[in-house]
C-alpha cells in the first residue's frame, strides 16, 4: 500500500492543531515563550568539533547531576539507548531487560537492527523487575548461549504505568549484573519525575548505572534532545558512534539552551504533573466502565482498560474524545494511556475527566 506522506502529515499538524487538551503524550509539550528566548540568545558553535559552548556546559551540568565524568548531548533519548547499547555490547549478545521496555516495543527493533543484539525478557512487575528475577535470567557462560551483557532499567517504568524503581531493587538489580560482569543501564526518559515523586537524587538513582540518560523532549518540555552520560572512556566512544549513526550536530546550542533552561525551571513543577495526574487518576477511577491499570498514580502517566460491558472499546473512546477536541491515546482494543505535562492544567483534566464520564454514561 502507498502510503500518502505528505497528505497525511497536513492533516495530523490539522488535528494536532485543534486540540483543546491534548494527553497523548508528554513529547507533545511544547518549548514555552521564555525557553525560546533562552534558545534565541544561546551560545553557538560546531558541535562536532566540541566547539559549541552552550552544548558543552548542558553536557557538563549533566554529568555532575548524575554523578559521572561525562555526558554527551544527543537528538534523542531513542539514540541514547541505541548508543550504549552499541558502547556496550557485541553482536550477538543480550540485553536483559523488561518484556514492556522501550528499546524491545518501540525503538523499531534497533537492538537487532543497528547492533545485532538480543533482548532477554523478563516479566516484571509495573515494569520493574527484582534481583532473583535478573539471576534466574542471565545465561550460563558456555559456548552455545547468547552472552548476557547488559541490564536496561527503565525509571520511571512507562508501560508500568510510571511507576518509580525503588532504590534498594535498583542497588540489588546493579549487584547481580555486576557480580555477573555484565553492565548496567539505565533508560531515564522520566528519571526527573522519578527524583521529584521520591525526593532522591537523580545522583542517587544514577550512582550503580555504568550508563544513564535523560530526556528533555518529554516532561521537561524542551523541543528535542536527550544527554547520555557515563564514565570518560564510554562517552568517548558513544561520542564516536554518535557520528557514526548521523547524530553529530553543528550548532546545537539553540537546542542545548532549552535543556539548560529546563533544568533550571521545569524540573520543580513537575510536581504539577504528578497533582494533575492523580486528579485525573481519582476522577477515572469514579467512571463506570474504566479500569485503572494501577492502584496508585506515582508519576504522570494514567493507564486504563475500557471495560467490556461499556458497550465502547479504546479506540472508538480514542474517537468520540477525539470529536470533543481531547486526545488521549488508545493503546490496544482496550488500554489507554493518558500523560500529564506541562501544557495541561487542572482545567484541561476536568474538562477531559466531564467528556470520558459522557461518552461513557
Ligand atoms: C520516549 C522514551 C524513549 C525515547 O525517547 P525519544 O526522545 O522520544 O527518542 C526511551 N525510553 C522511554 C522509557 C521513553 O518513554
Amino acid at each position: 500500500m502507498k502510503v500518502d506522506i505528505i497528505g497525511s502529515a497536513r492533516e495530523a499538524a490539522a488535528r494536532a492543531a485543534a486540540l483543546k487538551v491534548d494527553l497523548y503524550s508528554d513529547t507533545n509539550s511544547k518549548p514555552t515563550k521564555a525557553m525560546r528566548m533562552a534558545m534565541a540568545d544561546a551560545e553557538c558553535g560546531n558541535e562536532q568539533a566540541l566547539e559549541d559552548p552552550t552544548t558543552n556546559a548542558l553536557q557538563e551540568r549533566v554529568a555532575e547531576l548524575l554523578g559521572k565524568e561525562a555526558a554527551v548531548f544527543l537528538p534523542s533519548g531513542t539514540m541514547c539507548n541505541e548508543i550504549a547499547y552499541r558502547v556496550w555490547c557485541r553482536q550477538g549478545d543480550e540485553i536483559l531487560m523488561d518484556e514492556t521496555g522501550h528499546g524491545l516495543l518501540f525503538e523499531t527493533g534497533g537492538p537487532a537492527a543497528l547492533s545485532g543484539l538480543m533482548i532477554n525478557q523478563i516479566k516484571g512487575k509495573n515494569g520493574i523487575f527484582s534481583a532473583e528475577q535478573l539471576a534466574a535470567a542471565i545465561r550460563p557462560n558456555g559456548r552455545h548461549q547468547p552472552r548476557s551483557r547488559l541490564v536496561n532499567v527503565e525509571n520511571t517504568a512507562n508501560m508500568g504505568g510510571g511507576c518509580v524503581w525503588p532504590l534498594k531493587t535498583i542497588q540489588e538489580v546493579c549487584d547481580v549484573a555486576h557480580g555477573r560482569d555484565l553492565k548496567t543501564h539505565m533508560d531515564g526518559a522520566r528519571l526527573m519525575n522519578a527524583v521529584v515523586a521520591s525526593g532522591i537524587a537523580a545522583s542517587a538513582f544514577a550512582e550503580t548505572f555504568d550508563s544513564v540518560w535523560i530526556d528533555f523532549s518529554k516532561g521537561l518540555g524542551c523541543p528535542i534532545g536527550g544527554v547520555l552520560a557515563g564514565d570518560a572512556d564510554f562517552i568517548d566512544e558513544a561520542f564516536r558512534v554518535k557520528h557514526q549513526f548521523g547524530g553529530a550536530m553543528r550548532q546545537s546550542g539553540i537546542v542545548a539552551a532549552a535543556g539548560l533552561y529546563a533544568l533550571d525551571n521545569h524540573v520543580a513543577r513537575l510536581a504539577e504533573d504528578h497533582d494533575n495526574a492523580r486528579r485525573l487518576h481519582a476522577g477515572l477511577g469514579q467512571i463506570p466502565g474504566i479500569k485503572l491499570q494501577n492502584e496508585v498514580c506515582e508519576t504522570n502517566l494514567v493507564f486504563f482498560e475500557i471495560l467490556p460491558d461499556s458497550g465502547l472499546d479504546a479506540p472508538e473512546v480514542h474517537r468520540l474524545l477525539m470529536d470533543r477536541g481531547i486526545r488521549i491515546g488508545a493503546q490496544s482494543k482496550t488500554r489507554m494511556r493518558a500523560v500529564v505535562h506541562l501544557d495541561v492544567d487542572r482545567a484541561g483534566i476536568d474538562l477531559a475527566l466531564s467528556a470520558i464520564s459522557e461518552i461513557l454514561r
